[in-house]
């Protein structure tokens, strides 16, 4: 059974390039007769705009989107990462580490695919005092190549972007799994709400690529089975800027739900016929399951918004 998923973060209202990410998932699951969850990723609640949660959703729904089940939320399911941070903790490949920013971006000597790389201080001084800064509250960082393992170029097959590597330890760093103000991080969240959910396909922005090796290190860790992922290129706009909140991207208008629909399908390039443009949204939606083609989505693509 196909189960895919559309998983939101609520820190603005929906935009064009979230709107592209969520018909091909929908569009991927629905033709393969499969379920389509949806899963609001509010984790991070300092960076949550109040109502967005539900904007996100009415827009969905204003699309004619029909989803699988409730809705879950990620800010109920602290209990979840929790027990997977434990495993990790029982199989000591995580520690906890309490740099700073500033200390980090002091001592760090290498430079990642994101930054510093975090260069394990934490980690040595764990081994050598078996002990934490007293009270100073601590991150949980996962250790990126522990001893029973030497981490080789990683690969996966991308449905859509083809073979990816990447040597996390080397490119990535021991990265953080709950951080020193108590909120889990969005690798490990994804990952536990991924398995639990028994999701099977991922269909999602390739700004996201990047994070999958470090999702697939988690759930060989922790037991899990990967999922097929499908990276969908990322809406720029003129200046050549993923469309975000922080690029100021436009809201969805779901007045123009037809024609933004359109364009979604075009920019995944399905080439809509000229017939269905005055098409009703319910013809749109027949028109683009009945013809979807994940292999017709490019890599990459220069059209902008
Ligand atoms: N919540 C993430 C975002 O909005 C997407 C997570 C995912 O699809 O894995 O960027």
């Amino acid at each position: 059974m196909y189960i895919g998923r559309f998983a939101p973060s609520p820190s603005g209202p929906l935009h064009f390039g979230s709107l592209v990410a969520a018909v091909a998932s929908y569009c991927d699951a629905k033709s393969n007769h499969g379920k389509w969850l949806i899963r609001m990723e509010d984790i991070d609640k300092p960076r949550e705009m109040a109502g967005a949660a539900d904007a996100i959703l009415r827009c969905l729904e204003a699309f004619g989107f029909m989803w699988d089940g409730d809705v879950i939320y990620q800010s109920t399911r602290a209990k979840y990462y929790e027990s997977a941070l434990q495993i990790l903790q029982k199989n000591n490949l995580v520690y906890p580490c309490t740099c700073s920013r500033k200390e980090i971006a002091d001592s760090a000597t290498n430079i990642g695919v994101e930054g510093a790389i975090y260069p394990k201080t934490c980690l040595q001084k764990n081994i050598h005092l078996k002990t934490v800064k007293s009270g100073a509250p601590a991150a949980w960082r996962i250790n990126t190549n522990p001893p029973d393992l030497t981490l080789l170029p990683f690969a996966f097959h991308d449905a859509i972007q083809g073979e990816i590597a990447q040597n996390i330890a080397r490119d990535i760093g021991d990265f953080v799994l709950k951080r020193a103000d108590g909120f889990f991080a969005y690798q490990i969240a994804v990952v536990v709400d991924d398995a639990l959910q028994n999701i099977t396909h991922i269909v999602r922005g390739a700004d996201l690529l990047n994070a999958t090796s470090r999702q697939i290190y988690l759930q060989n860790r922790l037991g899990m089975t990967t999922p097929h992922y499908a990276h969908v290129p990322v809406v720029t706009n003129a200046a050549g800027e993923k469309l975000s909140k922080q690029t100021l991207a436009k809201p969805i208008d779901t007045q123009f739900a037809p024609q933004q629909l359109m364009s979604a399908l075009q920019f995944l390039g399905q080439n809509p016929p000229a017939e269905i443009q005055n098409a009703t949204l319910d013809e749109t939606w027949r028109w683009a399951i009945n013809h979807w083609q994940l292999e017709n989505v490019p890599k990459q693509t220069k059209i902008a918004i």
